[in-house]
């Protein structure tokens, strides 16, 4: 079985023509989209547990956030960082207090605020310090720097020399980490909760043991907040869940509630080592982004969208696991409030095409674990039915 495409031939002729195959793509031509629901351009509508691949925390088209930007785009839409704007200071002193304090550089991506982080922690020790230890299942992003911290050699291979200075440890294991740091290591890099590589949360004492490891070798801790930062994990970052402050933070993918926008923070005495000159990112922290950015906190915070998250991830975490001691087929439920990753003995892609043909957009990484990053303004009524169909697809499939 498979659904009509939506797409007409003359749509992908026109990209099979000018633009680069680099993406697998469903033959499916989105054109709207509203909340947890997305309509093809046939008129069917879809519901999205997988919105914007992360990035559309609060669904699609949050009013607030577009209001902000419509506003926006009259007033002024780009300016450089060579003037001062109200919006882009307003923004680093919500995010700045949501967190840890410190002080934010904007970039456009989850990548971009990575490399500025790697940046960042060598700039700011000696320079016979370099390594950066990262960990195997981990995504930074597709940059070069990024691409050299995310170990997994599948996004490594014919691009090499790679940049050097990694040093890879298994996700979870602190003595391989202790035997990884010698002199000339500067940082230990992880995502709190491991999303591209199988939503894998950290053991027990994980974050704690590599505080308490950056704590004695006088090293720098960067939390990859990319995915699980601003909300998506029923707190404003993952790294409060677990009480280890990190000293350096980088958020992308829901900052601006679905406009591209990054950032990085870092503790006020370490910010100086980013000095004028050395860095920067001509769109980083523009009007439309910060005024996205600061639209989606508040939000968050008025819809009190955090507690949401958490009634919404209790609900997902009774279904998914009452659902695995029914099928055999399923494994490990994993979730942390809206990120959830349902590890399958199935081939995941066809559990995400026959999702498609059921209406319901979800996504598989690894091969074979399902994800969902959900928005958290998914109401009670799509919660359960994103449930029911996937039950159905995974019980039809075993
Ligand atoms: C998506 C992601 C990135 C890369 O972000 P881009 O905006 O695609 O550059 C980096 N780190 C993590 C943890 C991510 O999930």
């Amino acid at each position: 079985m498979s659904i009509e495409p939506s797409t007409t031939d003359a749509i992908r002729d026109q990209f099979d023509r000018f633009v680069i195959p680099n993406y697998g793509r469903f033959p499916v031509e989105l054109v709207r989209g509203e909340g947890s629901r997305v309509w093809d351009s046939a008129g069917r509508r879809y519901l999205d547990l997988f919105p914007g691949w992360g990035c559309n925390l609060l669904g699609h088209c949050p009013p607030p956030v577009v209001a902000a930007v419509k506003a926006q785009v009259d007033q002024l839409i780009h300016v450089p960082n060579t003037w001062y704007t109200a919006l882009q200071g307003r923004w680093a002193e919500l995010l700045s207090t949501r967190s840890f304090g410190g002080q934010a550089f904007f970039c456009n991506s989850g990548t971009e605020a990575n490399e500025a982080a790697i940046k960042l922690v060598r700039l700011h020790t000696p320079s016979e310090r370099f390594k950066i230890i990262t960990f195997t299942g981990g995504f930074h992003g597709r940059t070069l720097g990024a691409t050299a911290a995310t170990a997994q050699v599948k996004y490594h291979e014919g691009i090499g020399p790679l940049m050097a200075g990694f040093r890879y440890a298994p996700f979870g294991d602190l003595e391989a980490v202790r035997k990884l740091v010698d002199e000339e290591t500067c940082a230990i890099m992880v995502e709190p909760v491991q999303g591209e590589g199988g939503v894998n949360l950290p053991p027990a004492g994980f974050l704690e043991g590599l505080r308490a490891i950056c704590d004695e070798r006088d090293l720098l801790l960067i939390f990859d907040e990319v995915q699980t930062g601003c909300g998506r994990t029923g707190e404003w970052f993952a790294y409060q869940h677990f009480g280890v402050v990190p000293d350096v933070m980088t958020l992308a993918k829901s900052l601006c509630g679905g406009i591209a926008g990054g950032a990085l923070l870092t503790k006020a005495e370490i910010a100086p080592s980013l000095r004028p000159g050395m860095h920067a990112s001509t769109f980083g922290g523009n009007p439309i982004a910060a005024a996205a950015g600061i639209a989606t906190l508040e939000m968050i915070e008025k819809q009190q969208l955090l507690e949401r998250a958490r009634v919404l991830s209790d609900y997902f975490r009774s279904r998914f696991e009452e659902l695995a001691e029914q099928c055999s087929l399923i494994g490990e439920v994993r979730i942390l409030g809206l990120m959830i990753g349902l590890q399958v003995d199935a081939d995941g892609a066809a559990v995400v095409q026959r999702c498609l043909e059921e209406g319901l957009l979800v996504n598989c990484t690894q091969e074979r674990v399902i994800r969902l990053l959900p928005a958290m303004t998914l109401s009670d009524s799509e919660a359960e039915e994103g449930c029911n169909i996937l039950s159905q697809v995974l019980s039809e499939v075993s």
